[in-house]
């Protein structure tokens, strides 16, 4: 008989992404939740590990420094597929998770170090991007000061700061019609941030001593076989198989495909906030299937 556990979320995102709640209130709702073994994966960027560390410890919950790194597309969507899933269309990203057990708190770890510099120009590099956007608005005959569009961000700056200054630019009447005509996505004024593909990312979680599992396969509209003959080429470790908006017939079918590979898998509520109406936890996955490092 396999053994089931509901304790295990590990896809969460905090304040220091795009997440409603602080790093200490995500900990407590996983706790809240009977989540024992928890993860933070805040989109490019590790700062929350410390304090992960210090608010699972308090919990009494095992803590698992994460991440999720915006890769580039590995494999087109298929219709069919999308269509499936009642997906419009694909995202223009793949995202991959990854999980460094190693890791202590407090201590020097030079690999992360490393892994946290090579980040850094990917980081939703949030500043050089903007710039770039400034700039070719630019040469699109609007020209905008990239300064001031930082002095309207209070956190990190993004494309709704940017769409302020060009109405008070006088450029566009609403920051709808700035997104819908010059810096929504594949528009002449946006410019993507830099992404890595899957095997770079994979590599330098591997160098790092992390396992990597590939986020939400739902959103990527690619077949399950043909996507885990791409995470087997790519050296990606497992697939989040249980995620939240993932059915039970999907979930299964993912899992028994990873088996297959010999791939792990994963599990992930994606949490945002409460503010969105999502809890975390409560999703069951059989234990000797998810990945050797994150099992509880
Ligand atoms: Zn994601
Ligand atoms: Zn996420």
């Amino acid at each position: 008989m396999p053994m089931w556990t509901q304790a295990v979320d590990l896809h969460s995102h905090s304040t220091h992404s795009d997440g409603q709640h602080d790093v200490h209130t995500v900990a407590e709702t996983m706790a809240n939740r009977g989540v024992k073994v928890w993860a933070l994966t805040d989109h490019d960027t590790i700062n929350g590990w410390e304090e992960g560390a210090n608010a699972a410890a308090r919990l009494g919950i095992r803590f698992v420094p994460g991440i999720e790194i915006t890769c580039e597309v590995a494999e087109p969507a298929h219709e069919a597929e999308l269509m499936r899933h009642a997906q419009e269309r694909p995202s223009n990203s793949w995202h991959l998770l990854a999980y460094f057990p190693t890791w202590i708190p407090g201590a020097t770890n030079e690999e992360i170090n490393a892994f946290q510099r090579w980040l850094l120009p990917h980081q939703s590099g949030r500043i050089p991007r903007m710039m770039a956007m400034c700039e070719r608005l630019g040469e699109l005959g609007m020209p905008v000061d990239a300064e001031r569009v930082m002095a309207r961000a209070t956190g990190s700056v993004g494309r709704p700061h940017l769409a302020e200054e060009m109405v008070s630019l006088g450029y566009v009447a609403t920051k709808q019609e700035a997104f819908e005509t010059w810096i929504g996505d594949g528009l002449p004024g946006f410019v993507e941030h830099r992404k890595p593909n899957l095997e770079q990312a994979v590599q330098q979680i591997h160098k790092a001593g992390g396992v990597a599992s590939l986020a939400h396969p739902k959103y990527y509209g690619v077949p399950v076989s043909k996507l885990l003959e791409v995470l087997n080429n790519s050296g990606v470790d497992a697939v989040e198989a249980v995620h939240r908006s993932h059915s039970d017939a999907y979930r299964y079918e993912l899992m028994l495909a990873a088996t297959a590979n010999g791939l792990g898998i994963t599990v992930g509520s994606d949490f945002h906030g409460m503010d969105y109406g999502q809890l975390p936890g409560h999703m069951p996955a059989i234990i000797e299937r998810l990945l050797p490092a994150v099992r509880p």
